[in-house]
């Protein structure tokens, strides 16, 4: 049985448009997982942090890969697209999240479904809702009903393709 599940992505280092679309790519090479659609890309503010802006986008996807399984996937793809973690926020080439796998909640050490930040960034939510209007976030509320608590954050929506 394959379960939707819903990755963010995050860039702001380099060609930060190339390397979401390289992540997609990888995305829609991952066994056991297809129907991998991306969003439009975003641009945001980086929060708590200096930097330039980010790119962001939001991808849905089908899998039969576990949660844990598709998360050391997620880390995979950050690794080999040469994420460099310097400090908590630092830029970053590529930042991959699990947002929400299915209608799971999940809570352990490595991983915690709905991504803990996910109702507070516009950056997440306006793709998301893009994806998925009709979306129940578990354990919350409709992804429409999390929009207006965000909606003073700078948020950019680009045309396709980037
Ligand atoms: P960050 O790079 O700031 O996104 O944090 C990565 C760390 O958060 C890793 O150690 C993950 O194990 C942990 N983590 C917990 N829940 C999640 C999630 N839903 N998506 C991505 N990373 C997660």
């Amino acid at each position: 049985m394959k379960i939707r599940a819903f990755v963010g992505l995050g860039a702001n280092l380099g060609n930060s448009a190339q390397h979401l679309a390289d992540a997609v790519a990888a995305l829609r090479s991952l066994s056991s997982t297809d129907d991998v659609m991306c969003s439009s890309f975003y641009r945001s503010a980086p929060l708590d942090a200096p930097g330039p802006d980010y790119l962001n986008a939001v991808v849905s996807l089908h899998t039969q890969l576990p949660p844990h399984a598709l998360l050391e996937a997620l880390q995979r793809i950050e690794q080999a697209q040469g994420r460099d973690r310097t400090f908590r926020h630092a830029p970053r080439t590529l930042d991959l999240d699990l947002l929400l796998y299915g209608d799971q909640i999940i809570s352990t050490s490595g991983l915690v479904v709905p991504h803990p930040r996910l109702h507070e960034r516009a950056f997440v939510l306006y793709p998301l809702a893009e994806l998925a209007p009709g979306l129940q976030v578990p354990g919350l509320s409709a992804v429409q009903a999390l929009l207006p608590a965000v909606k003073g954050q700078r948020l950019q929506r680009l045309e396709k393709p980037v």
